[in-house]
């Protein structure tokens, strides 16, 4: 019997969900799972749009359908959290199980605090996440760093903290910080992120820690909740996935890992503070580029933590375009405690003002002020 804690390397049984499926498939075989045995009535999960950098959320009734999910895609900066207010009745009539960010997570449990998700009734299998780069970027990164046209590339992989790609048929890859250094990579958010193995989910799914001859053919799952116990030993048992207990090498050299990527997390946490740390200078930053604000209420809109909020901010301050700091004080108050970095209110904002930077170094102070007003599973 699995419980709460465990950890083990899962693979698909099917052969074919093993060779189409990320990392042996296990996550695709848990969702196809979960659908045929009706303990959910839907899977939400992401797959390619258009085209490689277009990231487009589906919500799939069918078991067959589900392994059109399958990989990685880290261009997709979507945050999938809000999805369910805004479109699945807050999954208050439907069981949903859902692919996740630790970022998607936390905006999940922020719209239950508001009464917003039925959390009873979504099955969270989360993705360990090293971070995303937005589409502009990754064109940019493609073109001036490894030297590759980006229509002609197939797939992008993060490992060990290099970026793989394959592209008319070859490989290369890059130095993860090194493009970083030089003003390329990851979103800054993600930058500053912790979340990198979703503890806040029911199973944190991932490849730190598979031992290196099973690197592509297993995922490394760490089980976070009863909940996600359960699905195991269910799926185990029916002939669904095969598991294998980690060496508990594998288990310290996934920690030793994640411990590398949090350290780094804390020196961009601080190098992107930096320049924030006397409040006199950072009200006077926030008052300088928040004048550039063109009231489009984007980043209101986007926001998890503001879900259904709209509308006191369309009313404030009629016909004044820049709307004045007093517009941003409120969203500031409105979201400080409550901020989950997901950076979707600066990517998207028309001006490129640094919202999420703002918002997530008022947050972090409050975390170390005031921990207890920042409820929610970490
Ligand atoms: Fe991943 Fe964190 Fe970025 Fe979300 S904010 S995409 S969890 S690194
Ligand atoms: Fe202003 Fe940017 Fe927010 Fe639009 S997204 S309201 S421009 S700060
Ligand atoms: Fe995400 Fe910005 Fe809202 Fe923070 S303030 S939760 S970064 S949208």
């Amino acid at each position: 019997m699995s419980a709460k804690g465990d950890m083990i390397y899962a693979s698909a049984c099917d052969p074919e969900i093993k060779r189409i499926g990320e990392s042996g498939g296990a996550v695709t075989a848990l969702l196809k799972f979960a659908l045929e045995q009706s303990m959910v009535d839907a899977v939400l999960g992401v797959r390619r749009g258009l085209d490689f950098f277009d990231a487009k959320p589906v919500l799939i009734t069918d078991p067959e359908e589900v392994a059109r999910t399958s990989g990685s895609i880290y261009e997709g900066t979507l945050l999938l959290s809000k999805l369910f207010g805004k479109y699945m009745h807050g999954a208050r009539d439907l069981k949903i199980a859902a692919t996740l960010k630790g970022c998607d997570a936390m905006g999940i449990y922020e719209q239950a605090k508001r009464g917003q998700v039925d959390l009873d009734n979504i099955f969270m299998i989360g993705l360990n996440c090293g971070g995303a780069t937005t589409p502009a970027m990754s064109r940019r990164m493609l073109t001036d760093l490894f030297k590759v046209d980006p229509r002609t590339v197939k797939k992008e992989t993060m490992y060990k903290g290099h970026l793989f790609i394959q592209y008319n048929g070859q490989e290369k890859d890059l130095s993860i910080p090194k493009m970083e250094e030089a003003g390329y990579g990851r979103r800054s958010n993600c930058k500053r992120c912790r979340m990198k193995i979703p503890r806040n989910t029911d199973l944190a799914c991932g490849q730190w820690g598979v031992r290196e001859e099973l690197v592509g053919q297993a995922t490394f799952i760490e089980i976070c909740s009863e909940k996600g116990a359960d699905l195991i030993d269910r799926a185990q048992k029916a002939g669904a996935i095969e598991v294998e207990v980690p060496a508990a090498s594998c288990i310290k050299a996934r920690k030793r890992r994640e411990d590398a990527v949090l350290s780094l997390a804390d020196s961009w946490r601080e190098s992107d503070f930096a320049p924030l740390k006397n409040s006199k200078e950072r009200l006077e930053r926030m008052i300088e580029e928040t004048s550039r604000c063109i009231k489009c209420y984007t980043c209101v809109e986007v926001c998890p933590a503001l879900f259904n909020q709209i509308k006191p901010y369309m009313t404030a301050f009629p016909g004044r375009v820049p709307p004045g700091f007093e517009f941003h004080l409120i969203r500031y108050a409105h979201v400080a405690d409550s901020c989950i970095n997901c950076g979707q209110c600066e990517e998207l904002c028309p001006m490129d003002i640094p919202n999420s930077l703002f918002m997530h170094a008022i947050q972090s102070d409050l975390e170390v002020c005031s921990p207890e007003i920042i409820s929610r599973p970490t």
